[in-house]
């Protein structure tokens, strides 16, 4: 059986993509299943939040033609949790991209190397809906959404799910939207209350029951290098992870 290729997918930043990507990935990895990440993102946040080198060929290099797959995977120190570096190049490559025939299809074909050893294939997108973003969605089979429950977040989720349907009608008719994540929730907000019940009402079948907690622990993590289920096994921020593992396990195997 092939992996389960999930995107973490939003054109706004700092809505938890990268988060959501390493610890549900961490979460995945200590449930026992064996889990890669691919960091999209030439920030490289996913590269240092996992400890593994940005200097060593990463998904530029892959793409580009420079790099087998296999070669630009390194071990990060969770067991069970691998993942390829991004770097700087990549804020070049949407530009690069432009002038190649079967431009979106560059990440589909680098990847296609992959072997079957994955249980899941986690990549996180940078802020944009640009060509590494659309040669993302050509690849994946399912899309996560982040997001905050802020005010415009429903305009924004619109745009999400029209860009998600035009790639399924177009280059990739596999794709499906997994479901919508609340990230950085706190329950005694009646905005972030408000936004959540809206947005659940709908897209009835959409939202995660497991909701992430605004949690100091979760934005420490990244600066030591680790998940928050290694960082702070007993934080609210690892319950939460480990409850959405438990939900995704249960989604992918119910209906996609
Ligand atoms: P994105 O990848 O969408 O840009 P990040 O995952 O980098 O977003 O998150 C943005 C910021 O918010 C980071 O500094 C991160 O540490 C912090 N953060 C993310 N999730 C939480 C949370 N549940 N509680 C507290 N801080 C969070
Ligand atoms: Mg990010």
């Amino acid at each position: 059986m092939s992996a389960h290729t999930i995107l973490f997918l939003n054109q706004k930043g700092g809505v938890g993509k990268t988060t959501s990507a390493v610890n549900l990935g961490s979460a995945l990895a200590q449930r026992g299943k064996k889990v890669l990440l691919i960091d999209l993102d030439s920030q490289g946040n996913l590269t240092s939040a996992t400890s593994i080198d940005g200097r060593k060929k990463g998904i530029y290099e892959v793409i580009a033609g420079q790099c087998r797959v296999q070669d630009a995977i390194q071990q990060t120190p969770i067991l069970n949790l691998y993942a390829i570096a991004s770097n700087i190049n990549m804020a070049g490559l949407n530009i690069e991209l432009v002038q190649e025939q079967q431009r979106e299809f560059f990440l589909k074909n680098a990847l296609g190397e992959l072997d079957d050893q994955w249980d899941y294939v986690l990549a996180d997108c940078p802020p944009s809906l640009g060509l590494v973003t659309v040669n993302a969605m050509v690849w994946a089979k399912q899309v996560i959404i982040p997001m905050q429950c802020e005010y415009f977040a429903m305009e924004g989720l619109n745009l999400l799910m029209r860009t998600v349907g035009n790639m399924k009608k177009s280059l990739n008719p596999d794709l499906v939207v997994l479901g919508i994540l609340f990230t950085m929730y706190s329950k005694r907000t009646k905005l972030a209350n408000e936004v959540v019940e809206d947005i659940s009402s709908f897209f009835p079948n959409l939202v995660f029951k497991t909701m992430i907690p605004r949690n100091i622990r979760i934005a420490e993590a990244p600066s030591h290098g680790l998940p928050i289920n290694v960082y702070d096994s007993s934080s609210s921020g690892t319950k939460a992870y480990k409850a959405l593992a438990e939900e995704v396990i249960e989604r992918v195997a119910r209906n996609f």
